[in-house]
Parts: C-alpha cells; structure tokens; sequence
C-alpha cells in the first residue's frame, strides 16, 4: 500500500456536501494548496469530529493526507480559527459571504496556489463579520479578486483612445464613460460604436472604484456607495463577471431575490 503523506494548511469551507451514510466531501480554498477537495470521514455521524470547522466559511488549520498528489484529501483534523459568529447571526451578511466563497469557487481551480486570493477571503470575511455588509465592500472584493486572477477592468481611461477619466471631466454631461463587459474595459464616447451593451459610467462611480481598489483594507469601511454610484458600479461589475464566467451566480441571484422581498 502507498504511504499516505500528511500536510497542513488554513482553509476556507467553500462548499460541503453529504456523502454516503456518515461523511462529507468538503471544497476548500487554502493558504498553501490553492482550492482542495477533501472528504471528511464520520463527519455526518458525530458532530464533535470537526466541531464548526465544515460549516460554509469556517476558517480552520486543517491536517491532510493524500495518497497521491490528484487524489481526494482525506480531512484528519480541523481546528477552528474563525467561525464567523457575526456573518451567521446576520442573513444579508450570511448572503454576502455565501457570494464570497461561490466567486472564489467559481474563478479558481484544484491545487493553484494564490495565497493573496485566500488573504483576500480571509480579510473580506473578517470585514463583514465585524463591520458591514455594504455595496462598497462587495464591489471591492469583486474588483480585488479580478485583478488577482489576471481581468483587472480597466476603469481609468478610454480603453482605445486612452484618454484619462479626469480629462474628460464635463463633456458628455455627468457619464464620460461607457463600460463594456466584452472589452473589459470603459470606453469615451467618440471611441465607443456600438453602445447597445455597455453600461454608462458616471465619474463619481469610476473614481470612487479606482479609490477603493487600492485602499488598505483597515480603512475601506470609511467608503460607501449610494444611489447612481451604487447601482452603476453594481451592474459594470456583475455585468462583467458574467461576462467572464458565462452564467449569472446562483448565490447573487439568491441575494438580489431576498433584499427585493424586503429583509
Ligand atoms: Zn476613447
């Protein structure tokens, strides 16, 4: 029989799924490992095995063993780092993180190592289970994490002509931009033909963005996101990741549903 090989790391609940009579096979997203699907044997059965740690967005340092480097982890210890008692007790909070992990899912793949992307996770987790669960925070974390898997869009300037957003400050009334989910990218509108799928931009919107993408993360709490800036920002963003993924996430769509009922 091969030797099994034991390994540590911290790890993300990314999704949990009940297999068989008494297990679970858990995704994570891990400092050292990347994502990791791994099956945690007797979970079902006892509670106490992993007390809190296979719950969706339990942060734990975990003890692994693989057979072989493809092969599923076998889950031989979690200890809890982070529970996130304040996202749980909150349901638009629970929702926000639930988009969290699904984007995170949805834009990574087994055994890549991105430890800044887990850092991301990890912080963005921390902010809302302690502070809010605003607008500005959501588009931050998807514009952070964009621009960690290589689709930063480009807010800046006109993506053709490169004018800069401040130097056209005034002309095209208030929305000196058009943002284009194919291109990626904001164009002006001499340079923008075909508008019939791109979003106009405002510049209080792109300002406020390109503010916030660079923040340390201690001070984004003091951004926020209202009215115009709010809904533009929400549609260049989720636009373009749909754009990017080929389908609209369930998890956003589960959150737009609830905050429309009233919650
Ligand atoms: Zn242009």
């Amino acid at each position: 029989m091969t030797k099994r090989t034991i390994y540590k790391a911290s790890a993300i609940v990314l999704r949990s799924l009940d297999y068989g009579e008494s297990d679970r096979i858990i995704s994570f997203y891990t400092d050292e490992f990347g994502k990791l699907k791994g099956i945690a044997k007797g979970a079902r059965r006892s509670k106490k095995r992993f007390p809190n740690a296979l719950e969706l967005f339990s942060c734990s340092n975990i003890l692994f063993s693989k057979r072989s480097k493809e092969g599923l982890a076998l889950i031989e210890n979690c200890d809890v780092i982070n529970h996130y008692p304040g996202i749980r007790s909150d349901l638009e909070k629970t929702l926000i993180a639930s988009y969290f992990i699904d984007l995170t899912d949805q834009f990574t793949s087994e055994s890549k190592k991105n430890l800044k992307l887990f850092q991301l996770l990890q912080d963005f987790l921390g902010i809302i289970d302690t502070g809010n669960s605003s607008e500005m925070i959501a588009r931050l974390f998807e514009l952070r994490l964009l621009k960690l898997k290589g689709f930063e869009p480009v807010l800046d300037r006109c993506i053709t002509c490169k004018i800069p957003a401040d130097e056209i400050e005034g002309k095209y009334r208030n929305k000196p931009f058009l943002f284009n989910p194919t291109d990626g990218g904001v164009k002006c509108h001499k340079c923008s033909s075909n508008n019939r799928n791109s979003i106009p931009a405002s510049l209080g919107t792109i300002k406020i963005l390109l503010t916030g993408k660079e923040m340390e993360i201690s001070k984004i709490h003091r951004l926020s996101l209202s009215g115009q800036a709010a809904d533009e920002s929400k549609e260049i963003l989720v636009s373009f990741i749909q754009h990017l993924l080929g389908k609209e996430l369930r998890s956003l769509n589960v959150l737009n549903q609830i905050r429309k009922m009233g919650f």
